[in-house]
């Protein structure tokens, strides 16, 4: 069976806003339309689903979040979602401006929307953008296509460099005992600001730089050794010796 009426995608479109098009185009509730899962990741029968709606299988493919596994989170890790590590959301902000929904909007980098300049957000209000954030989003559009970039000092494929962001911001949590998740999307924003440039310093030892600023800013007292336990990817580390050698000096 093929639906009556064929619906175009638009370009970034996530495959739960593209249903809610379908189904307003039809006159119908997304519960009466065939293959109506409205899950973020797509089914085994997705040959049958694309057939259905009249699209390639590719097309229905990037409309999920497979699309970026390997890339902006672990293979396979996709059904886990716990708490310590969110790669992406369920029910992701929105764009107020914005007629569908794009699919990176599951995603907790991208926190505006460059064709509007406005945050992402869970109510209805507008808030503007600034020029960084807006920014920010285009560069994580950039790492989403599977470019090679910065990671605390090396060029490293995207799947190592959000580890390092991840890394960033673990790390900057636990020197400034900030609280990341309470605050607003212009304030995520701006933390994400305040760990770039550590992620994207172009040497090791300018990385390890920043790291070590953070630390003698956060902490004018004796450091506790153990802070830093358990936080480290390979491109983190060089980072943190550099603190650990810092402890040790007279
Ligand atoms: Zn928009």
């Amino acid at each position: 069976m093929t639906l009556p009426i064929h619906t175009p995608p638009i370009a970034g479109e996530s495959w739960t806003s593209y249903l809610s098009r379908v189904s307003r185009r039809l006159g119908c509730p997304v519960g009466y339309l065939p293959h109506h899962s409205r899950g973020i990741t797509y089914p085994d029968n997705i040959a049958a689903v694309a057939a259905t709606y009249g699209l390639d299988v590719a097309t229905v493919q990037a409309m999920h979040l497979q699309r970026w596994e390997g890339i902006a989170f672990p293979a396979g890790s996709l059904g886990h979602q716990t708490p310590r590590r969110r790669d992406w959301t369920a029910q992701p902000p929105h764009c107020p401006a914005c007629d569908h929904a794009k699919l990176e909007w599951h995603l907790p980098w991208i926190l505006t929307c460059p064709d509007h300049r406005l945050h992402l957000t869970c109510e209805d209000q507008r808030l503007r953008a600034s020029e960084a954030a807006v920014e920010r989003t285009r560069y994580f559009r950039v790492l989403l296509t599977g470019q090679q970039h910065y990671a605390a000092g090396w060029i490293k494929p995207p799947a190592d460099v959000f580890d390092n962001w991840r890394d960033a911001l673990t790390l900057h949590h636990r020197i400034h005992r900030n609280h990341a998740s309470q605050r607003s999307a212009a304030g995520r924003a701006a933390l994400l600001e305040e760990v770039a440039p550590f992620v994207l310093a172009p040497t090791p030892e300018q990385a390890a730089d920043v790291l070590l600023h953070w630390w003698k800013t956060a902490h004018p007292g004796r450091p506790q050794a153990s802070l830093l336990h358990g936080t480290t990817t390979i491109q983190a580390r060089h980072a943190i010796d550099a603190i650990a050698t810092d402890w040790k000096r007279p």
